[in-house]
C-alpha cells in the first residue's frame, strides 16, 4: 500500500474587511455572497476544505474582533464582540479580486440571518486561512461525504481535481431543489440525498449511502463534513470498513444544540 504525503501549509494571519460586491440565490437554502474590496488582495487559500473566519456586525451593527497575542484571540472584558463562524472560500479569483462564500440560510443564527439580508455595499470582517492541508494527489478515488453546509468544499474539490482521478460525492441537502450543478474534469459521481424537510442533525442518508457503498479498487482518500455528531459517526463507520488513518479526514461543521 502506498504511503500518502498530505502538505501542511501555514499562512501569516490577516485581518480584512470585506465588502459585498453582489449576491445571488443559488438554490432554495443556498446563498452566494462575492466580496471585494482593496483590503482583499494578497489573500491565499490553497486547499478546497479551507476555511476562513467571518466576523458579523455585533448588536451595535459593528465588527469588532479581538486582538491576537502569542497565545491566539484576547477577548476583554465587557466588549460586545462580533460573532464569529467558519466558512469555505468557494472561489478565489485573485485577477478580479473578488472572494465568493456560499451561506446555508438554515435559519436563525448570526451567520445565517446575516447572510439571508446581504446587500451590495455591506461590510464584515474576516481572518485567515491560516492554514491548509493539501491531500496528497496520488490517490485514485476522492470520495467526499457532506451536508449542506460541506457543499462549498466539495464543489471546489471537484473543480480542481484533473482528468484521470475519480471521485465520489454524498451530498445531503434539505430538499431537491437544493441541488446544484458542479463541474469536475475527473470522473465523477454525484449522489444528491435530499431530506426532505427532515431536520439536519438528525438526518440518516448520509449514514445510510456510507452503509451501502463498496470501496472502490485502487486507493480512496475519504473525507467528511456534517453536523458534529453524525461526522464523528461517519468517521467511525469508515474506520471499521478499514480505511486508515491517512486516507480519511472527518471535520463537524456545526454542532447541534
Ligand atoms: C471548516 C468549516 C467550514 C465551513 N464552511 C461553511 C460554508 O462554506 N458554508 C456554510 O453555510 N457553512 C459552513 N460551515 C458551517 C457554519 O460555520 C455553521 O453552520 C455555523 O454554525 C453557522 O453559524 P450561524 O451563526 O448561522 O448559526 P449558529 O449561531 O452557529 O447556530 C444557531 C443554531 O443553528 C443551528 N445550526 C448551525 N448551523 C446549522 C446548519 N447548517 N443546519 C442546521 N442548523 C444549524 C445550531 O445548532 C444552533 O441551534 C463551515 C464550518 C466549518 C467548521
Amino acid at each position: 500500500m502506498t504511503t500518502h504525503v498530505h502538505t501542511p501549509l501555514r499562512h501569516p494571519l490577516v485581518f480584512r474587511t470585506l465588502e459585498v460586491q453582489r449576491v445571488e440565490t443559488l438554490t432554495p437554502h443556498m446563498r452566494r455572497v462575492v466580496f471585494g474590496g482593496d483590503e482583499l488582495r494578497g489573500f491565499v487559500s490553497a486547499a478546497p476544505d479551507d476555511h476562513v473566519k467571518l466576523f458579523f456586525p455585533n448588536s451595535r451593527g459593528e465588527i469588532v474582533r479581538p486582538a491576537i497575542g502569542p497565545d491566539g484571540p484576547i477577548h476583554a472584558p465587557g466588549v460586545d464582540y462580533s460573532p464569529m463562524r467558519d466558512y469555505t472560500p468557494r472561489r478565489h479569483d485573485a485577477g478580479a479580486n473578488e472572494l465568493t462564500i456560499d451561506f446555508v440560510l438554515h435559519g436563525d443564527g448570526p451567520a445565517a440571518s446575516w447572510a439571508a439580508q446581504a446587500a451590495p455595499g455591506q461590510t464584515i470582517g474576516a481572518g485567515g486561512p491560516r492554514g491548509s492541508m493539501l491531500v496528497a494527489d496520488d490517490f485514485d478515488t476522492y470520495a467526499m461525504f457532506g451536508d449542506e453546509t460541506a457543499l462549498p468544499a466539495i464543489g471546489r474539490w471537484l473543480e480542481q481535481l484533473p482528468a484521470g482521478k475519480r471521485a465520489v460525492a454524498f451530498v445531503e441537502i434539505p430538499d431537491d431543489a437544493d441541488r446544484q450543478t458542479l463541474a469536475s474534469r475527473a470522473d465523477t459521481t454525484i449522489h444528491w440525498l435530499p431530506r426532505g424537510g427532515a431536520d439536519a442533525a438528525t438526518g440518516t442518508h448520509l449514514e445510510q449511502a456510507l452503509a451501502a457503498w463498496t470501496l472502490p479498487a485502487g486507493e480512496t482518500f475519504c473525507w467528511i463534513a456534517a453536523e458534529s455528531g453524525r461526522a464523528r459517526r461517519l468517521r467511525q463507520a469508515l474506520e471499521g470498513r478499514g480505511v486508515a488513518k491517512d486516507c480519511l479526514k472527518a471535520t463537524g461543521y456545526w454542532k447541534a444544540t
